[in-house]
Parts: structure tokens; sequence; C-alpha cells
């Protein structure tokens, strides 16, 4: 993520706000120029950014923003679309006459489109049903019904987040029953988004054949091999050949995993280059990191840099948060065969997407 700043007195601006704190401008995030930025409300209705980028051209802000406020981006002009590009991705919302259910979704909305932003930065196509029916996305935020629980997952394009899982307490009491170092919405909107890309990009494709020689068969039994590693637990070994314990459930499920790592390592990554961040340790052989360059996108980036730069990162972010007394950040052990993995996933993006 990127540090943004008011264009009218240089607060800075976090990509959630819709306020600037210090001189009370509305902001918005405009996704023509990526960036959260202050609006002038015209007489007319529209909304102005003063930038030059914007040339002028006039905004609306999304509904969700006006109406529901659970979101703060903006919709260009000549876009006459009552939803922003995030908002009009989500086909089921939660019921808004049950109370708790809003805040779930406004963290769900918040989740996804910091998603998107990475997506949008990583070239990656993004389009909704309605833009392309056969391949585009969507995303299901239900909570369970009286005839069955609602699964997490993703199908055909159709993503789909129990939205107890924006909940807390919840959240946390499965993570505990499942035995999970890291369970948030960020991590399961990551991993869900991997399986539809690799049905687009991969499923198709002639990275087929070194998908299967890096992360095996996905031709295995899927419902057999989740209902196994659900009985029996993940292989003894997972933690030298895979990124995490569900990883060793499937290929597909590798895949997924990785994915979503991949893109714990750009999204944080960007951020530490955008705060400027370095770590000059009194010791030589402590983990440093020369200043992170500024970067939008990955795939021009040596896969090196990106590997090497992420574990001094890590053992920084982990140690803050134990002095904090909370749990490590980032609490995963990358072995070699799942750095390989990884380098896969960062070949896949430094290619042209369709
Ligand atoms: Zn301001
Ligand atoms: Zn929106
Ligand atoms: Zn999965």
């Amino acid at each position: 993520m990127k540090v943004f700043h008011c264009d009218h007195c240089g607060q800075l601006l976090f990509f959630e706000n819709s306020q600037c704190i210090r001189c009370g401008h509305t902001v918005a995030y405009l996704p023509d120029l990526a960036l959260v930025g202050s609006l002038d409300h015209q007489p007319d209705g529209t909304w102005l950014s003063p930038l030059p980028a914007a040339n002028g051209r006039p905004y609306h802000l999304c509904e969700n923003y006006t109406i529901h406020q659970v979101c703060n981006w903006a919709v260009p002009g000549d876009d006459d679309h009552r939803l922003c590009v995030s908002c009009r991705l989500t086909r089921v919302i939660p019921d808004l006459a049950i109370d708790e259910n809003r805040p779930s979704w406004y963290r769900l909305e918040v989740a996804k489109r910091r998603l998107l932003f990475t997506l949008m930065e990583l070239g990656l196509p993004v389009a909704s049903r309605d833009d392309d029916p056969q391949r585009g996305l969507t995303f299901e935020f239900m909570a369970d019904r009286p005839d069955g629980p609602v699964a997490t997952g993703h199908a055909a394009g159709v993503i789909t987040i129990n939205i107890a899982e924006a909940d807390d307490a919840e959240r946390e009491r499965r993570r505990q029953s499942l035995n999970e170092p890291y369970r948030t919405l960020a991590g399961h909107l990551r991993h869900e988004i991997g399986h539809y890309y690799w049905d687009r990009l991969i499923a198709h494709s002639p990275w087929l054949d070194r998908f299967r020689e890096m992360f095996g068969d996905e031709r295995a039994d899927y419902g057999r091999a989740l209902q196994d590693y659900y009985a029996r637990g993940p292989a003894a070994d997972w933690g030298v050949r895979f990124i995490s314990a569900y990883a060793s459930a499937h290929p597909l499920e590798d895949w997924a995993e990785t994915w979503a790592h991949y893109l714990h390592m750009v999204d944080t990554l960007e951020t530490a280059a955008s705060c400027g961040f370095s770590l000059r340790p009194p010791r030589a052989d402590e983990p440093s990191l020369p200043k992170v360059p500024k970067f939008a996108g990955s795939g021009h980036l040596p896969f090196e840099w990106l590997i090497d730069s992420w574990y001094p990162l890590t053992y920084a972010l982990n140690n803050l948060t134990r002095g904090l007394g909370l749990a490590d950040a980032y609490p995963f052990v990358l072995a070699p065969p799942a750095v390989a993995k990884l380098r896969f996933v960062h070949d896949l993006m430094s290619q042209p997407m369709a």
C-alpha cells in the first residue's frame, strides 16, 4: 500500500479515510489515479479533485460511501454506475436488518478494497460478472442459514466469504480450533482469489506443466484430500515442504496459500517502501534492510530482492508485535520448496496479463 496525503493541507491519509482529520475536506480513493485525494463538492452535485492529474474531470461518490458509509471510493464521471469498481463486484451483501452485520460488511469491503488495490497494481485482470459473464469475478458475503452453514470458498469466479469471519471473536475461535497460526480477512480474500487466478492464468495455459512439477497434480481427488486433511491433520513434514499446514492438503490449496503469501509480501513491502523503511542494526550479523525502493506492482523487480527483503522485514515486524504483547505478525517460516513456489508466482506475475 502507498502512503497518501491531503491535497489541501498535506495531512497523511490512510487508504480507508473518507475525511481529512486536519482540514475536514472530503477525501476519497480515486481509482483512475490510484490514490486517495481530497475532493471539492460542486453545485451540480459532482466532486472535483484539485490534482492536475485529474484534469478537471468530475467524480461522483460510490453509493456505498454516501448511503451506507462502508466505502470511500469515487467513481470517475464518465462511468455512470452508482457503485465504485470495488463495490459493484459484491453481488450478495449481509442482511442489514441485523445491526451487527453492518460493521462486518464494512470490514469485508475494506479488506476487499485493499485486495483490489494490489491486484490492480499487479496488472491482474479484475472484471465484474456484468462486464465478463464468463470469466468475471464476484463476491458473496453471506451468513450461515438455518438449513446449513455457508462455506468460505471459490467456485468459477464466485468468491463466498462467511461473514462470521469478520467477527473478531468468532474468527479467533475458528483459528484456534483449526490450529492455524494466522487467520484474517485479508488472508481469506488473498487465498480465495488465488483459486480464481489459477483458473484464469494456469488451467489452460502453458504454465500448467510447470505448475504440476512444482505443486503436484491438481487432478488428485479434491474432496477426499480435504476429508483426509481434516480427519488426520497435515503431513508430519509439512514444515519443510509447504508454506503452511493447510497447503499440504491438496496441490490447489498449496497454490492458493502460496499466492496469498505472495500478495502478503508485495503489499507489506510496498508499504515499507512507501514509509521509507530501512533496518540498520548495530551488529553486522543481524538482519538488515537497505532503504526499500518504491515500487508499484512487483513484476519488474527481481524475485531475489523481494525475498531477501521479506526476511528482515518480517523479523522486525514480529519483534515489534512481540514488544506490544501481540502475536507474531507473520508467523511463518519459509522453507526452500515454499520459496521456489513463491518464485513461480512471481514469474507468472512478470508476464503480460490477459
Ligand atoms: Zn486536509
Ligand atoms: Zn464503493
Ligand atoms: Zn482454498
